[in-house]
């Protein structure tokens, strides 16, 4: 509320100031009047225009007409001006995105962090007295768990279509996606020659017999993973991978993906399978440990010969029972847009959505690739499939 209020007194100065300007000129330059004439005529306008401002919340409606030319101007006069948020980002480069949003718009955004398992649980229980607009969370298999749970629904804006290509977006508008990252093999660069790495797939051969690491297949990353294969190569090919792969790990699953990387640094096996933002993450991390992980680790995009390599999306949905429909929409369209997309996706090491954007300085030094061209929707809806597949070949 505080600071919103400073928003609108910063707007009223900047608007007094220019009347000010705009007054000064038009008595110096186009009328010859006494000083104290002059004086008196510029309150007498002053006052008034203000008043007028004030009185028509002109402060207010001009915030929003200023709104960058990537957000469109649909307002409801019902809704107030407050998106509220549910995420499991945990990024200060997502609340600079919020308060500029704010800025320019004068929609407040307010932030429920917490891990999305509890988002949407939370969201479930609350139903229809929900607080919540938006969930913005990580993997798709999330969004989907949300949009066949009936706690999405269905939201369509030109702009937001222009801004991401259909393949990162839900087929029936219940969600988008706001950045990509792509699961990636990352080797160590000083015992791997990468010109033996090809496929997901060649690395169930034994020549990396023990020499595999990767999380447990309780993790969302992996799930999805395996709906991918699921849906390009078959249920069978795909349980059949999952045990090849589980005979070549060096060691039981434990840990995240930055933890993976850390442990074939240190010499318990060559190969990790991680998403592509947490070499980001460690590169830049405040512990030099995490840097001089990062620094020995090099990124092979696997599958570039065949079906492509994997890839996720962070994205949103709106909530089946958010008030503030219209806000939120703009919020999407904002978050998509070119002026967003290369902070939003540089800030946490992921690939924009926005084609009109380069990826960061480092994603670039790995070059292009190929992705899996897979509609995402498919590995929510192979989820449970994938689950199952997993612990048959006792991927722990
Ligand atoms: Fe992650």
């Amino acid at each position: 509320m505080n600071r919103y209020r400073t928003i609108i007194d910063k707007n009223i100065t900047k608007h007094i100031d220019m009347i000010m300007i705009i007054s000064y000129t038009v008595f110096e330059n186009g009328y010859q009047l006494g000083g104290y004439m002059k004086k008196v005529l510029s309150l007498i306008i002053i006052a008034t225009m203000v008043l007028v401002m004030v009185g028509c919340g002109a402060t207010d409606e001009n915030m929003t007409r200023n709104v960058s030319s990537d957000v469109s101007d649909k307002k409801s006069t019902t809704e107030e001006k407050v998106v509220n948020i549910y995420t499991d980002r945990h990024y200060d480069t997502d609340q600079a995105l919020y308060d500029t949003f704010t800025l320019e718009t004068g929609i407040q955004v307010n932030v429920v962090k917490a891990k999305s398992d509890e988002l949407l649980e939370r969201l479930k229980i609350e139903g229809e007295d929900t607080e919540a607009d938006l969930i913005v969370t990580s993997d798709v298999g999330r969004l989907y768990r949300a949009q066949t749970e009936d706690l999405l629904k269905p939201f369509v804006s030109d702009k937001l279509q222009n801004n991401v290509p259909e393949h990162l977006r839900s087929t029936e508008d219940f969600w988008t996606a706001l950045t990509v990252r792509a699961r990636v093999i990352a080797y160590v660069k000083d015992r791997v020659d990468p010109s033996t790495l090809s496929t997901y797939e060649a690395l169930t051969e034994p020549e990396w017999s023990e020499k595999v690491v990767v999380r447990s297949s309780t993790n969302i990353y992996n799930q999805s993973l395996m709906a991918s294969f699921i849906e390009l190569n078959g249920a069978e090919n795909a349980k059949t991978w999952a045990e090849g792969l589980v005979k070549n790990m060096a060691r039981v699953p434990e840990g995240n993906d930055r933890d993976q990387m850390k442990a074939i640094v240190a010499g318990e096996g060559d190969i990790a399978i991680v998403n592509t933002y947490y070499i980001g993450k460690l590169l830049n991390s405040s512990d030099e440990y995490e840097v001089e992980v990062g620094e020995k680790i090099g990124v092979f995009f696997p599958n570039q010969e065949t079906n492509g390599t994997h890839i996720n999306i962070s994205g949103a949905g709106l909530t089946k029972y958010g008030k503030n429909t219209d806000s939120a929409t703009l919020l999407l369209e904002y978050l998509t847009s070119e002026k967003a997309q290369s902070d939003y996706a540089n800030a946490n090491y992921e690939y924009p959505v926005n084609a009109s954007v380069q990826p960061s300085e480092l994603l670039q030094s790995w070059g292009t690739f190929k992705a899996q061209e897979i509609d995402l929707s498919v590995l929510g809806a192979l989820n449970a499939d994938a689950v199952k597949l997993l612990n048959e070949a006792g991927w722990k």
